[in-house]
């Protein structure tokens, strides 16, 4: 449980917030604790969008990166380089030099810009795209949107763009055109940078990000600003910007290129999964499609600091900084004066010693392990039946509260073993509303029992007021057990029982012994209550029932409910005496 890239921890509450905004089903399990439910990850699913760790207000997601590893490895010796993803700068101004000067004094060998990887990455498209006709393509930089086609969206495999990310990019060049033997560490703003890093273990072995190293940093008093030493790069450098790479692009092929820029984490899946029909043909109105899983791209990554305001001062920053890594030098493929095909004759100048078939990737269909099992018609009836849902109106309430759409939703989760039916509000409040009857209700009638009389005493006694007190006792019931059996005799019970609720009320009949009833009324008047028992006695002859029934009454009940009660017990004798009188019947019976 847990153990994988982003966790729960202990401050989980079960609020079902992660469920709703999960973009990749079963990936948050709810499981019942003793005081409450909760819910953990299961990894083979999780996509590492970070979701619900943005959606998480009590703390309880978190998720794990190489941060300690690294400071571990540094220490003992080992040649480390860093690749630094370009958002640092731009998003942490004031940490960026004092962290990396922090870490170069510490050991750190090479500062490596992954904007040089974006560079490559953009001439790789730009070679894709030209060459081989590989329009309307969906971008492959984000590690999270590769993820969720590999895990959901398998028919769209073939739609991804096969070229390495940014830092793999970086990664390869540095390795193979440079022969750097140290050790990597990506320095940046992304969780799943890990997913990349599993794949190719010898290009890149850290996963820092930056709220972590920095959070190391100050831990330890480590800032150093002297040491920095400046990186350099080309357009590549505005790669974290939402529609980075779309500007590279268009840089090389012109503004009115139709690239679509489309990025967030719910938004982006939702429009793959309403439109992957359009997206798998081959008559795309899009060159390509830049596709984040972040809103506000890598600039805003899923690892960042939280809440902070940065958002504008950032992206004012990266636009600076694309600003000046733009060149005017005529050899050069960031030159504002040429045009796009100058730049992209310099591009390729720039890179023609690499073999693009270093720079591409594959991808593979992972959709085996997302899986959900449907259940058949039977099926989902007992899991409705188990949450208490028997009308269609009850199976269609969609409150959500469960973290899914839809209760059908609901019902499937179950299914899979995602949820549990306690995670269902209604659910929880029937079976509620089911053991307070149980226990307060008179399981051969319906009306009150005895628990429940004592709680209306107490109520009672807090209200004062105007207060009738009934009693009922059914005549002749002796007789018919005898006669004709206790079916018989439970009718006269039932029929009494039924025709007192009708008439005041289920919630102010109890049955307080065989035969016995007590009506308690709060706030009737005593012509209005004794005009009531006549027509339950009515009723009750006209389905050959007899009761004796007794009624005493205060304006202002002080609590003494037993001389109340007394009262109405010697009304209730005097009715049956006349009872006994008019039938002839023993008085015992
Ligand atoms: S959002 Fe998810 S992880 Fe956070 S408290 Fe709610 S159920 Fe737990
Ligand atoms: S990181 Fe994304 S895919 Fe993983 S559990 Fe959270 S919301 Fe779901
Ligand atoms: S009624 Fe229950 S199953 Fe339906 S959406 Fe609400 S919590 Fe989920």
């Amino acid at each position: 449980m847990n153990t994988g890239l982003i966790f729960t921890n202990e401050n989980c509450i079960g609020c079902n917030k992660c469920v709703r905004i999960c973009c990749s089903f079963g990936a948050s399990v709810s499981y019942n604790r003793p005081d409450h439910s909760s819910i953990f990850i299961n990894p083979e699913r999780c996509i590492g969008c970070g979701a619900c760790i943005d959606v998480c207000t009590h703390g309880a997601r978190n998720y794990h990166d190489d941060t300690e590893q690294f400071f571990a490895d540094l220490s003992k010796g080992e040649a480390i380089s860093l690749l630094i993803a370009p958002a640092f700068e731009a998003r942490y101004p004031k940490e960026y030099k004092k962290v990396l000067g922090a870490l170069k004094a510490l050991g750190v060998r090479r500062m490596l810009p992954v904007s040089l990887g974006a560079d490559i990455c953009t001439w790789a498209y730009l070679k894709l795209i030209n060459e081989k006709g590989y329009t309307g393509r969906i971008s492959t930089t984000c590690p999270v949107v590769v993820s969720f086609v590999e895990h959901w969206m398998p028919k769209l495999l073939q739609k991804l763009m096969p070229v390495k990310s940014p830092m793999m990019c970086a990664a390869q060049y540095f390795r193979q055109e440079l022969g750097i033997t140290d050790k990597f560490a990506f320095v940046g703003p992304c969780i799943a940078k890990r997913a990349e890093m599993d794949k190719y273990p010898e290009l890149v072995q850290y996963n820092i990000t930056f709220p972590k190293l920095i959070e190391y940093v100050n831990r330890y008093g480590l800032g150093n600003e002297e040491r920095f030493e400046g990186l350099d790069a080309g357009l590549g450098t505005f790669y974290p910007a939402p529609g980075g790479l779309a500007d590279n692009i268009k840089w090389f092929m012109g503004d009115d290129t139709p690239v679509r820029v489309i990025s967030g984490k719910t938004y982006l899946y939702q429009r793959f999964r309403k439109n992957w029909k359009k997206l798998t043909t081959d008559n795309q109105p899009f060159v390509l499609y830049d596709a984040l899983n972040c809103r506000e791209g890598c600039l805003e990554g899923t690892a960042r600091i939280e809440d902070d305001g940065r958002e504008d001062r950032s992206f004012s920053a990266i636009s600076d900084i694309r600003a000046n890594s733009k060149c005017s030098s005529a050899d050069s493929p960031w030159s504002p004066e040429l045009s796009c095909a100058e730049r992209l004759e310099n591009l390729n100048r720039q890179f023609a010693s690499l073999d693009i078939n270093d720079y591409l990737t594959g991808f593979e269909d992972k959709s085996a392990v997302c899986r959900i099992s449907y259940p058949t018609n039977e099926e989902a009836e007992a899991i409705f039946l188990s949450m208490h849902k028997e009308t269609e109106h009850s199976r269609e309430i969609n409150c959500s509260a469960c973290g899914y759409n839809t209760c059908r939703d609901m019902m499937i989760a179950i299914h899979n073993g995602f949820n549990t039916r306690h995670n269902c509000v209604y659910s929880e409040k029937e079976e509620t509303l089911f053991l307070t009857k149980m226990s307060f209700s008179d399981t051969l009638t319906g009306v009150m029992n005895r628990n429940a009389y004592e709680r209306k005493l107490k109520t009672m006694f807090a209200r004062g007021g105007q207060v009738g007190l009934i009693i009922a006792d059914v005549n002749g019931l002796k007789q018919a057990n005898d006669n004709e059996g206790h079916a018989a005799g439970d009718r006269l019970i039932i029929e009494t029982a039924h025709a007192l609720a009708n008439e005041f009320g289920v919630e102010c009949v109890f049955r307080t012994g065989g035969d016995e009833f007590l009506v308690i009324l709060q706030d009737f008047g005593k012509a209005e209550i004794e005009s009531d028992i006549s027509l339950v006695k009515e009723y009750l002859a006209s389905v050959n029932v007899s009761v004796a029934m007794g009624l005493a009454f205060t304006e202002h009940f002080d609590g003494d409910i037993d001389t109340l009660r007394e009262a109405a017990d010697k009304k209730m004798y005097e009715d049956k005496e006349s009872y006994y009188r008019m039938t002839g019947n023993n008085r015992r019976i």
